[in-house]
């Protein structure tokens, strides 16, 4: 049984990002019965082989939501172009705002190193917003935090300058058919731009299962970290210093041996 309503807030620079990177902490959150909200930084309108950016960002705002919907999840998505995020003071004191307004005990968004330039803005962003929510003069329109919230860092596979570290691992096993119906909504990205740029055929029929393979064999590193323990499928995130501690006890969260 839960004391209090956590919330959590997830901060992806486009609007798939939650769900591949967070999926099953989502689940697992939302099954503890606490709140969720998901925050997209850009439209998401570059990631796309043929439609141009007005119509694709229509169909991925109704992908998302349909996502967000399944989740019970709150979602935003900002107008920010897609591939043209920059970590500047216009953009941290919206976020600033964004985030006092809804009072999130746990922010859960991208490192600053990663291959995309949108992921590594979003990650500066929040990193550069960290201290601020509670300094009153700083967009003093929205009323600074109390409380700092703890922030995770969403697995990656890059190296320079330092490897990700794992602080916080979860067992998302059970979560495997649930994160699967997250990702089948972004249509346009799964089916489409992805397999396009990765050069994978997707096949006819029966492509939710083809999908959930897929899925399945990207995180090598920490699906090799639990072979022979059982744990079938896990994600892992890093507990950034410039938020406050991570207890996944006191949110009620199970952490995976
Ligand atoms: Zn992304």
């Amino acid at each position: 049984m839960i004391d209090a309503i956590k919330k959590l807030m997830v901060i992806g620079a486009h609007p798939d990002d939650a769900e591949f990177h967070a999926a099953g902490l989502m689940c697992l959150w939302r099954d503890c019965g606490h709140a969720l909200k998901i925050l997209s930084l850009t439209d998401g309108g570059a990631g796309h082989q043929s439609l141009e950016r007005q119509a694709l960002i229509e169909r991925r705002h109704q992908e998302a939501a349909q996502a967000a919907a399944l989740l019970g999840a709150e979602l935003e998505i900002w107008s920010e172009p897609d591939g043209e995020l920059e970590a500047g003071v216009s953009q941290r004191l919206a976020l600033i705002r964004t985030i006092r307004r809804y009072q999130p005990d746990v922010i859960v968004t991208h490192r600053s190193n990663d291959y995309h330039p949108d992921h590594r803005a979003a990650g500066t962003l929040v990193q550069d917003a960290a201290y601020l929510l509670q300094v009153p003069n700083v967009a003093p329109e929205a009323p600074p935090l109390a409380r700092l919230p703890a922030i995770l860092l969403m697995a990656d596979e890059f190296d320079d300058p330092r490897p990700f570290r794992p602080d916080y691992i979860v067992d998302t096993s059970s979560y495997l058919s649930r994160i699967t119906e997250l990702l089948d909504c972004h249509v346009s990205q799964v089916y489409e731009w992805l397999p396009h740029i990765m050069n994978v055929d997707v096949p006819a029929t029966n492509r939710k299962a083809w999908l959930e393979r897929w899925y399945r064999a990207r995180p090598a590193r920490i699906a090799a970290r639990f072979a022979g323990t059982g744990v079938e499928y896990a994600e892992a995130f890093e507990v950034s210093a410039y938020g406050r501690s991570f207890n996944a006890a006191e949110l009620d969260l199970q952490e995976a041996t």
